[in-house]
């Protein structure tokens, strides 16, 4: 292994929780995917997004509400919905969310706080594997998944840039699964991964 996946198992390793945060890591560095982890302050968002900047992916960090604390369990958020829609329109999070990134993932503040990852290890092998299988995925999806999307579409309010996104992360996922077909389970785990700014923001 090389010195710099060490250094990115380790680090990984280190998170509290948050398995799913850490999964949708692991998709951004199999497909080179732009990656924004969206929690408070206090939440490991920042400390993914510089792993994943540190491992040749665009990695990204915002708050929720401009109090960061939308979606927290323990701490009430103070904004207003007013406030929290101009914060989400406003250039920063706009550009970030809508333009670029592929993959939107909620980082809540872990409850507890000795439940860690273990074994990102793993995940680097997959990685590693799934970057060489890539390029033999179908992009081309049967009625199922493509129904699955087209309610994404609908539901989501999803633009065409929206739609290339979810495909493209479709297949990074069915690589993953060593799958050359891009299959319904792919497509909802893609569309999980755009679900900020569309009404749910999930904790
Ligand atoms: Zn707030």
């Amino acid at each position: 292994m090389k010195t710099s996946n060490k250094n990115v198992v380790e680090r990984v390793d280190g998170i509290r929780g948050n398995y799913h945060a850490v999964r949708a890591l692991e998709v951004a560095l199999a497909g080179g995917h732009s990656i924004v982890f969206v929690g408070c302050a206090d939440s490991e968002g920042d400390v993914l997004a510089s792993i994943a900047m540190d491992a040749g992916a665009k990695g990204y960090f915002i708050m929720p509400c401009p109090c960061g604390h939308f979606g927290s369990r323990s701490i009430k958020c103070s904004c207003s919905p007013a406030k929290i829609m101009r914060y989400r329109s406003g250039k920063k999070v706009k550009s970030r969310t809508f333009d670029d990134i592929q993959i939107e993932v909620n980082v809540p503040r872990p409850r507890d706080y000795t439940d860690t990852q273990h074994g990102f290890k793993n995940a680097i092998i997959r990685i590693d594997k799934a970057k060489q299988f890539l390029p033999m995925v179908s992009g081309k999806l049967e009625p199922e998944p493509r129904r699955l999307l087209d309610r994404g579409i609908e539901a989501l309010g999803f633009g065409p840039k929206t739609v290339d996104s979810v495909v493209s992360v479709s297949k990074t996922i069915a690589a993953l699964d060593g799958s050359t077909e891009t299959r319904s389970s792919h497509v909802a785990e893609a569309i999980q991964y755009k679900m900020f700014n569309r009404g749910e923001l999930r904790t």
